[in-house]
């Protein structure tokens, strides 16, 4: 990605010196990535997905949420499992972080011009850099929890040693895998503002594991289409590179449920599966890239 020289984020905070390092080995097993449920803005560029959805769309509460870690509250968490030490003492303007601070201002860019189009306001999310833990609205977090999004406080948490273990640990190498991480997390964002986020979460209060589980994967196989239509937007903007999209198509890949718990623990368990299978993940994210239109990406009705 030709990124270097482009306009960087001011909504970058840089807490990597406040918080305690090196939680180290994370349990194996799933991607997590908490989302939870404050409500966002009231229109929806989603209509289209929101009137399929009709059930999901009336009458969420934004008031639910969240006071703070895992249990209740709608927060659900993806483990990426193994965390690897922390990154304490880099340097706070590394080239690591302007590039992270140059991928969140062009999804700045992208994700205003597309709510623009529909008449609407985007608001930019914050990002905050984090070393080993960090507390957020949304609770307590441990870099083994990889990287999320809190809709509490709008904000995506990243302790970017995430990318030295996608790289190291799954096998996801590439300046591009990383930018579709956080353009990821920024489709939860556009969840959130958009409202499908917190109607997810109120409901899932009355759902059962199994079926919460399957709710899940709707949402974050949406954030990865997300992340695609993101991509093509950038890709038009001539600044992707050869192999690019190859390398977000394999982060895509290596963190797939089913390729996650097959190097875990040798074996699947698809009723636990909450992000998607490798398949559906790199489907959805080469539905939005290929297309870059949104109603591409109902992932909320129908087949996935
Ligand atoms: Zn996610």
């Amino acid at each position: 990605m030709l990124w270097k020289g482009r306009r960087q984020s001011d909504n970058v905070e840089d807490d990597r010196s406040d918080s305690g390092g090196g939680l180290g080995g994370g349990s194996p097993g799933q991607f997590r990535i908490p989302i939870g449920g404050r409500a966002g803005g009231g229109g929806s560029i989603f209509l289209v997905i929101l009137v399929v959805l009709a059930g999901w769309y009336f009458g969420f509460d934004p008031s639910t949420i969240l006071g703070g870690g895992d249990g209740g509250g709608g927060l659900i968490t993806d483990n990426s499992g193994g965390g690897q030490d922390s990154g304490a003492g880099t340097p706070a303007n590394d080239e690591m972080k302007q590039f992270v601070a140059t991928v969140l201002a062009e999804t700045e860019d992208t994700w205003t011009g597309i709510f623009k189009s529909q008449g609407l306001t985007y608001e930019d999310p914050k990002l905050v850099l984090f070393s080993g833990q960090v507390r957020s609205a949304c609770g307590f977090a441990s870099a083994a929890a990889g990287p999320f999004y809190c809709p509490g406080d709008r904000k995506v948490y990243l302790d970017m040693t995430f990318f030295q273990q996608l790289d190291q640990q799954f096998g996801a190498s590439g300046e591009f895998a990383r930018a579709y991480v956080i353009a990821h997390e920024i489709g939860h964002h556009v969840q959130n503002l958009t409202g499908i986020m917190s109607k997810f979460n109120q409901m899932r209060q009355s759902m059962g594991e199994v079926e919460a589980n399957q709710m899940s994967v709707r949402i974050e196989l949406q954030a990865d289409c997300f992340a695609g239509v993101w991509a093509h937007y950038t890709d038009q903007k001539g600044i992707l590179e050869q192999g690019d999209i190859e390398s977000a198509l394999n982060a895509a890949k290596q963190i797939g449920d089913d390729t996650l718990q097959k190097k875990a623990q040798g074996y699947v368990v698809p009723e636990s599966f909450n992000h998607g299978t490798s398949q559906q993940r790199q489907t959805w994210l080469a539905r939005g890239y290929k297309s870059g239109k949104l109603s591409d990406c109902n992932t909320l009705s129908g087949p996935i």
